[in-house]
């Protein structure tokens, strides 16, 4: 039995402004229903236009006063490390919020806890090495300082699939880095983001310089992105919204950092170990519902081992048990919400109809009462069907076949995104190849999905601008200045 349970009443929450939690200032509210269970599990405040403008301009008064970026570096990483602390230490909670408001099972909620701390960690070892760099050889009588200085307010925007880690990704950065933030979690999924505005309070953060309000892309979302007085967008969600996010920004040419959307291809060459891969591709695919930038969903591999490899995979997908995302067995829980459903189950269809052969699942499940889909398998697919070029976010594995290399990687680059992709094979050369010719911000090589808070990660094509994380991920939230110094000339 789970010793997690769903709350008999909804949580109430409020925005976190200027270092107090207070109402939207019409006092509106709205409701999240568990996807899973069918409760309302949460109360958070509607924000307005009148209440985005309000955070930012507290953002930007408390970024000019300069107390935050000011700061010793050393100071800064010991309230960014607090904070990873009590991420730590509240992880049940957090994690619990997380499963009732997304539907992902509660064992990956858990892990997501860790992982977001450990970015936290991370970021507060960065706050202190920001430097910049000193240059003597433009002349005898000049020296050049090359600063670096942080970029201002930060507008975040997060999407609802991993709602802690993402925001973690990118706000402990930008906080090393000595800039303010006014932050728009997910209306589907703002629970633990809200609860952050306390933990950073409480690990000693300064007021004002993160501010958190719930709401709706619009008015909320759009009002960061094409205000005046926010310096950056750092958004994470859809390639389509990403697209509104950047014609905002532009009005004031603001900096913008985008995270956006995959179709993962994961390669098989006839060498590779199918046995030790099978497990990273029922994973890869089915971990957290499908709802997953990074989802490996396209199968391309080599018409010579596909057949045993679909045998093999079909028979480990059928031990995915789905159901009640609190049970912590479960693997693949409930699907955020019934458009999400749909959309779903529409592109399931429209693989039957486009003539892909349905090996496993491709129906609701029937045992449980809210959003179930069963993990699905597809093969006999082609690479113009809608299912192997577009994102389902969703647990739809399609499996395309390929005859020589060149295929492979015509294959594997023949949709719009480029965000991660994975190669299985022995061959060093092989692998060699591929890492240069797959068009994606990761190549995983044997192995899927690893990632580490000090390697980069982003996308390329229509999957993103810029990277997040690693030692660089700092320099997305400043600005180099360089300070040119002239003196007396040195004496020979
Ligand atoms: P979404 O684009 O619908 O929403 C993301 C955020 O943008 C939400 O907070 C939403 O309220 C806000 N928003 C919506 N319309 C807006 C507008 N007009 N102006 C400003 N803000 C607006 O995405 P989603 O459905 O929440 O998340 C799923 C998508 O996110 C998928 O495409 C997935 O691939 C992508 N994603 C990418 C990464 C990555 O790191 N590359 C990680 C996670 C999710």
């Amino acid at each position: 039995m789970s010793k997690f349970k769903v709350p008999n009443k909804p949580n109430i929450y409020q925005n976190f402004v200027n270092g107090s939690y207070v109402d939207s200032s019409s006092n509106e509210t709205f409701e999240r229903v568990s996807p899973g269970h069918g409760n309302v599990i949460g109360k958070y405040p509607l924000s307005n236009k009148k209440d985005t403008d309000e955070a930012i301009s507290v953002a930007k008064k408390t970024f000019k006063s300069s107390e935050w970026s000011n700061m010793a570096g050393s100071d800064r990483e010991k309230i960014i490390r607090k904070a990873a602390a009590i991420i730590r230490e509240r992880a049940e909670e957090l994690a619990l919020i997380e499963t009732l408001e997304s539907g992902k099972p509660i064992s990956q909620a858990l892990d997501e806890m860790e992982w977001a701390a450990g970015i936290w960690d991370y970021a507060a070892t960065l706050a202190r090495h920001i430097a910049g760099d000193v240059n003597t050889n433009v002349g005898s009588d000049m020296t050049a300082m090359i600063q670096k200085v942080p970029v201002g307010v930060v507008g975040m925007i997060t999407p609802w699939n991993f709602p802690l880690l993402i925001i973690s990704q990118k706000l402990p950065i930008a906080l090393a880095a000595g800039c303010t933030a006014v932050i728009k979690p997910s209306e589907m999924t703002p629970g633990t983001t809200l609860l952050l505005g306390g933990i950073l309070k409480e690990a000693g953060l300064p007021d004002g310089v993160v501010n958190i309000l719930s709401g709706y892309g619009d008015p909320v979302g759009m009002t960061l992105a094409a205000s005046e007085e926010v310096d950056m967008i750092t958004f994470t969600g859809s390639t389509a919204v990403g697209k509104h996010i950047v014609r905002a920004a532009a009005n004031n040419l603001k900096k913008v950092e985008l995270e956006l959307g995959g179709k993962n291809p994961q390669i098989i060459f006839p060498d590779a170990d199918i046995d030790a891969l099978i497990d990273a591709v029922v994973f890869g695919i089915y971990f957290n519902m499908g709802e997953c930038c990074n989802s490996g969903s396209r199968i391309i591999i080599h018409e010579s081992v596909a057949k045993g490899f679909e045998e093999k995979v079909i028979e480990h997908a059928k031990k995915v048990k789905t159901g009640d995302p609190l049970d912590p067995s479960v693997k693949v829980g409930a699907i955020i919400n019934n458009m999400q459903f749909d959309k779903i189950m529409e592109y399931i269809n429209s693989g039957i109809s486009q003539g892909a052969t349905v090996k496993l699942g491709g129906k609701p499940l029937d045992s449980e009462k809210g959003n179930y889909i069963e993990p699905t398998i597809f093969s006999d697919v082609k690479p113009d069907m809608d299912i192997a070029c577009d994102e389902i976010f969703g647990p739809v594995l399609s499996i395309l076949k390929f005859k020589t290399i060149e295929e492979a990687i015509e294959i594997a680059n023949g949709t719009e995104y480029g965000l991660s992709a994975g190669v299985w094979t022995k061959d060093l050369d092989t692998a060699m190849i591929m890492t240069r010719k797959i068009e994606a911000g990761t190549v995983w090589v044997n192995n899927w999905m690893s990632g580490y808070p000090e390697i980069p990660f982003g996308g390329m094509k229509q999957s993103g601008l810029g990277r997040e994380l690693g030692p660089h991920a700092i320099d997305e939230f400043m600005e180099i200045k360089s300070v040119l110094i002239k003196t007396g000339a040195t004496p020979g």
